[in-house]
């Protein structure tokens, strides 16, 4: 078996240590002769999968227990819409930061329910910075404020949770959940799909807050509902049983490793000595304000844009792989999530200085 160091970006790379578990119990989960998938998602076999998961997600980010955690599918990209749809209550308009390709996405899918108002926008900046504290202009109406803590693409981070005073603060938190603490009591709602840094595709989480559920938009369809999805224990309809319970293995490996806290040094690490590598290399460059470069997604150039073919050759043949930047910023994309051992990013590094060596 030759495994590779996979800088997707997502569907992004597992912990082996759960996909050597899920292999163990491929064929017979914990003597009930089944397959997770194949085993009904009310049995109490299931039951007890689920109910796990959530408290072990639940131990791991310290959730207060006047937040319920919702595991929906449609993605993040479904939350766009279900958020206006669920914390309007009333009012007309929204406040959101546009920071980032995945920004944008969310404001328009909004705008088709509220009005949306721009908090702060980056994008004359080509997105590779946050705006300033001091130009955001914050609607004290607003039903909520909406940001991305992380931007996948441009590899952008906010440095601290923005402070919106009494408004709702909501959260994309796809990319940069479970790297490190968050203070979740700061947040009415907070979402992440699953396929970065939770497990696979086909699981959104929605962390939101009691008193945000249950007043709906008119017109909501009953899956978007919060309070149809809480009531139901997110079992309203067939939940995505097998990301389910990889997810599980996922929080439980946070955990045995000693929580968001351990897993926070060796991300911080990994991402410092690349960024680092990145800059005294005088090869290659990182276009983001150092203070806002992100944890988990680092996106760089190489001084001479002709070499990226055989730059992205070479990775391949070295077991590196996925490293082509997204098409909207060109050069290279390296994410490194939690499932990313600290020896991948070490070699990556020793990758980008030969490289840098032989063709400078
Ligand atoms: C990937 C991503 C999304 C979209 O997630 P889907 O699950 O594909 O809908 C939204 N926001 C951010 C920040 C992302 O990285």
């Amino acid at each position: 078996m030759s495994r590779v160091y996979n800088f997707s970006a997502g569907p992004a790379m597992l912990p082996q240590a759960v996909l050597e578990q899920a292999q163990q119990e491929f064929m017979d989960w914990n003597g009930s002769g089944m397959n997770v998938m194949e085993m009904s998602h009310r049995g109490k076999e299931f039951m007890s999968i689920a109910q796990q998961a959530e408290a072990n997600l639940r131990d791991v980010m310290a959730i207060p227990d006047n937040y319920k955690v919702l595991f929906l599918q449609g993605g993040a990209s479904s939350q766009f819409a279900a958020i206006p749809m669920n914390l309007l209550r009333g009012k007309k308009s929204a406040d959101y930061f546009n920071t980032g390709q995945w920004s944008k996405k969310a404001i328009a899918e909004a705008k088709k329910y509220c009005d949306v108002n721009i908090v702060a926008s980056s994008e004359d900046a080509n997105f590779c910075t946050v705006p300033e504290r001091d130009t955001w202009q914050l609607n004290p109406d607003a039903a909520y404020v909406h940001y991305t803590a992380n931007e996948t693409i441009g590899g952008v981070e906010f440095d601290a949770i923005p402070d919106t005073g009494d408004v709702p603060l909501v959260v994309d938190l796809s990319s940069t959940i479970l790297s490190r603490p968050i203070d979740v009591s700061k947040f009415a709602l907070i979402y992440a799909g699953a396929q970065k840094n939770i497990g696979p595709a086909g699981l959104c989480i929605v962390i939101v807050r009691d008193d945000f559920i249950g007043d709906v938009i008119d017109g909501t369809p009953t899956m978007f509902d919060y309070k149809v999805q809480a009531d139901n224990d997110s079992m309203y309809n067939t939940p995505p049983t097998y990301s389910l319970y990889l997810a599980g293995l996922v929080f439980q490996w946070l955990k045995n490793l000693g929580g968001l806290t351990a897993m926070a040094e060796v991300n911080q690490r990994k991402a410092d000595k690349l960024y680092n590598a990145i800059e005294t290399s005088g090869f290659y460059a990182n276009p983001v304000t150092p203070k806002y470069r992100s944890w988990m997604n680092i996106p760089f150039t190489l001084n001479d844009a002709s070499l990226d073919a055989d730059f992205l050759a070479g990775a391949k043949q070295a077991g590196l792989i996925t490293l082509k930047g997204h098409r909207s910023v060109g050069g290279m994309r390296a994410s490194i999530y939690n499932a990313m051992p600290e020896q991948g990013v070490d070699a990556l590094i020793t990758y980008m200085n030969d490289f840098a060596a032989k063709n400078s």
